[in-house]
């Protein structure tokens, strides 16, 4: 039998009496292309990704690489789903502050 483990709160999903939400967050680095934003852009521009990744030596670009694209799947208790469905971004709940206008 396959045990599975909140990715959130590590509670041991017993999948007899609790649903299993698989979540799968798919991040990636979109870059504008030129035709859409109209104005004139450096025709380096289009290179920029290569360009940097040509850069960097490879420790750097292990990271970087994990940060233009990254695939990445959890698993979640029901109440843990729920929590996560109200804030998907993680933000912390906006405190009502009072601005003082100078
Ligand atoms: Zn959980």
């Amino acid at each position: 039998m396959i045990h599975y483990t909140c990715d959130r709160c590590k509670k041991v999903i017993n999948t007899d009496l609790d649903f299993r939400y698989e979540v799968n967050i798919v991040t990636q680095v979109v870059l504008d292309a030129p035709e859409l934003t109209g104005g004139e852009v450096e025709p380096d521009h289009l290179n920029e990704v290569d360009d940097i990744l040509q850069r960097v030596d490879e420790a750097e670009c292990e990271q970087l690489c994990e940060d233009l694209y990254q695939a990445r799947r959890f698993d979640m208790c029901t109440s843990c789903f729920i929590k996560y469905k109200q804030n998907p971004l993680g933000e912390t709940p906006q405190q009502q502050v009072e601005f003082s206008e100078n």
